[in-house]
Order: C-alpha cells, then structure tokens, then sequence
C-alpha cells in the first residue's frame, strides 16, 4: 500500500526529517504553544488561557470556543491586523442564529491551495482535466482555491461551478471531457444518474456530509473509489482526507489538532464517536482553540493500511435537526430511478420533491421516506427529472423549516 501523499507534503512544509507519531505530536505542542504565547502578549480573546503547555494531553483542561462565541466574538479572535486580513466569510447558523465570521490572511489560503493539491495528487495527474463544481465566489473562493491546486499539478480545472442544469452538466461532460470530479457529493450521484459517467473517472467529494448510500451509488457508477474530504470555514475548507487505503480521512494535523468529546465535553478514547473539537494551530487570521465543531464522527484506533503516522477520522454525520437530512439521504439516494430530492417541514409534516429518472415510483420512494423518519407524517410529490431541471439546493443539504415543529 502507497504512503498517504499528505504524509510527504507534511514533512516538506514542516521541514521534518522524519514524518513519525512522536514528530507530528511535537509539532502540535509547539504550534500550540507558539499560539497560547501570542494570544497572552496582545492580551486576546484567549488571553486568560495559559501561556504554554507541558503536554498536548493538557489541552483538555482549556475551555471549548462555542459557535455563539464565533458570532459574538468573531473579530475579537482574530490575531493579526485588519490590513493582513484577506477575506472574511460570513455564515448565518441557523434561520435565526447570529452570523459566524471567520478571517482569513493570504497565507491561510495559500496553505489550504497546498493541502488540497496534496490531497487531490492522489487522484488527480498531470494532463488530468478536472471538473470543479464548487462556488466560484471571486478571488480566494473554494472554487477558485480548488482550480489553483488543480493547476498546480499540471493539470486542467474545468470551472463548472454550482447549480447547472442537466443539460448544461451534459453538455459540459460530453465537451469538456473531465476524467475527475471535485464537488458534492449529492449532485454529482444525481449526474451520473442523469448523464452518465462519460469520461469521468475519479472523484472526491466535500462541501457536504456524504452518506453511504451515495458514496456507494457513486462507486459503482465511475468503478472506482470515491475519495471523501472533510473542511470547514474553520479550517480554511481542508481538514482531513482520504488516502489510496479508502479507510477514513487523514487529519491535517500539521495544522490542526482534533479531539473527540462527548454531550459534557470529556475526551473521548480513539474509536469513539462524538463531536470533532478543533484547535487551528496553523492558521494565521483566526486560530481557533477547542472549538466545537457540531460534526460528529470517531478518530480511528487503529493505524491506516497506508502506514501514515497522520490520524484518521471517519464518515461525519450530523446531530439534531441536521441528522434528519441524512437519514433521507441514506434511505433516497439508495433508490436507482431517484435523481434529487428537496425536504421541508410543512407544520409537523415532511415535504419532499423527489426528482425521477423515469416514470416517478412515487410510492416507492413514500414508503422508502417513512422508513427513515418513522415518527413523522411523510408527504411526496415526484415527477421526472428533464434537462432543465438544477440540483434541488445549491449548498448544504437540510430539511428546512425545522423549527415550525
Ligand atoms: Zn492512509
């Protein structure tokens, strides 16, 4: 089994001569420190935490940093000056929740460039022609991030973006001949459904939480393995990513230290599922310590079959009114003839449009629904997808409304 690539590119950017469990660990504590040290002297956000560590295990005696703190605080945490600051990325939790800003310094994304060529190397070659369909949103967008380490590994970006129809996804396909795909996970098992897998070949998906289902049905139609990425505004959109092995998600770890903990906040041992806690340790703007992420996934035991010291997390999933959305997933796009669905509350009742390939088996998929969500009253309307027919949402897939319940 090859060595995960990010293992190399771990030790180039680091400047280490050996990539080992001892070496990436002290890495951690020292950027930890480095940290602690610089919030301390400007009299910061984390100013009251101790200036320095005698051990990573001690970074479970710190507070957590809460989403509400990002809101309420968010340009209280940032470390550098507003003049540094390169772009800043606002993101409402919730319908009513108060926007998250997170700040990011020139430096920041070009890191994440590295990181996603490193990760991308392992599907994407020289020559390759790949298809990015993810939001283009001006200079140092994902979209715009993701071409560039495309381009840096002498290969093409097909700028697709998102929200192009099927036919306009043909079109793209049968002209453009990508062999990869970088992008969603739904939209892109909702393509290949609808236009086939043409020239495609390899893909890594991200942006969203991918059920199995999907992962499976995408699979088995481009014949190879899916490579699933996991990122977050918090981490400059690359956290962790699979390798050759196809066994979880290796963690950036020169960049981020990941603890999973439970309801009250204990440590969890390796193997257990809870929620991800991160601490940035490498980004510049607006590190992070002990930050709850919300995402709910186990950092493996054992080592990967790919023998990186790196640690691997698992399949993420969601908790509360997010898990919902998943369940569908899981039990919809399992279904051949689905291409898409939308799912809303409409009072206590669940909403869906489901988008078919052929003749809409309406009951098929009500009866499918209702096994995923049990507890509530499941209402269906399906018609056949047609060539103008756009993913059924742009971004995150929800079950919107949740709070009328
Ligand atoms: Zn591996």
């Amino acid at each position: 089994m090859k060595r995960s690539n990010l293992d190399l590119w771990v030790r180039k950017t680091e400047g280490l001569p050996v990539l080992d469990r001892a070496a990436v660990e002290a890495l951690q504590l020292a950027g930890l420190n480095a940290l602690l040290e610089r919030e301390r002297a400007r009299g910061g956000f984390y100013s009251d935490l101790p200036g320095g560590l005698a051990s990573l295990s001690d970074l479970a005696s710190l507070p957590f940093t809460t989403q509400a703190d990002l809101a309420a605080r968010g340009s209280g945490m940032v470390l550098v000056s507003q003049s540094e600051i390169l772009r800043v990325l606002t993101e409402t939790s919730g319908t009513t929740g108060p926007a998250k800003r997170v700040f990011y310094t020139p430096g920041d994304c070009e890191n994440t460039v590295s990181f996603f060529a490193a990760g991308l190397s392992e599907l994407v070659f020289p020559g390759s022609r790949t298809m990015v369909c993810m939001p283009f949103s001006g200079p140092y967008g994902l979209g715009e991030l993701i071409s560039a380490a495309v381009e840096s590994l002498g290969a093409s970006p097909i700028k697709t973006g998102v929200g192009k129809s099927c036919g306009e996804l043909s079109d793209i396909l049968r002209r453009e001949r990508p062999d990869t795909y970088v992008g969603m996970p739904a939209p892109l098992l909702a393509m290949l459904k609808v236009c086939g897998r043409g020239t495609l070949r390899r893909a890594l998906v991200s942006g969203d939480a991918c059920s199995l289902s999907v992962e499976q049905g995408v699979e088995a139609r481009l014949g190879t393995r899916l490579f699933p990425h996991y990122g977050s505004r918090e981490t400059v959109f690359g956290g962790a990513v699979t390798c050759p092995a196809h066994e979880g998600m290796h963690l950036r770890e020169n960049h981020m230290i990941a603890e999973i903990v439970d309801e009250e906040g204990n440590v969890l041992p390796r193997g257990e599922y809870g929620e991800l806690v991160i601490t940035t340790i490498g980004m510049a703007a607006m590190p992070l310590i002990r930050y709850r992420t919300g995402d709910y996934t186990r950092i493996f035991k054992e080592p990967c079959p790919c023998k990186s010291p790196l640690l691997r997390i698992d399949r993420v999933t969601r908790k509360g009114p997010g898990a919902e959305i998943l369940k569908l997933d899981e039990a919809l796009f399992g279904l051949d003839g689905l291409v898409d669905f939308h799912a809303k509350y409409a009072g206590s009742a669940v909403e869906i449009l489901a988008l078919t390939l052929a003749e809409p088996a309406q009951a098929e998929i009500e009866a499918a629904a209702r096994r995923a969500l049990p507890e509530v009253e499941v209402r269906v309307t399906a018609r056949k997808c047609t060539r103008s027919d756009r993913p059924l949402y742009p971004g995150k897939r929800s079950l919107e409304n949740a709070e009328a319940l």
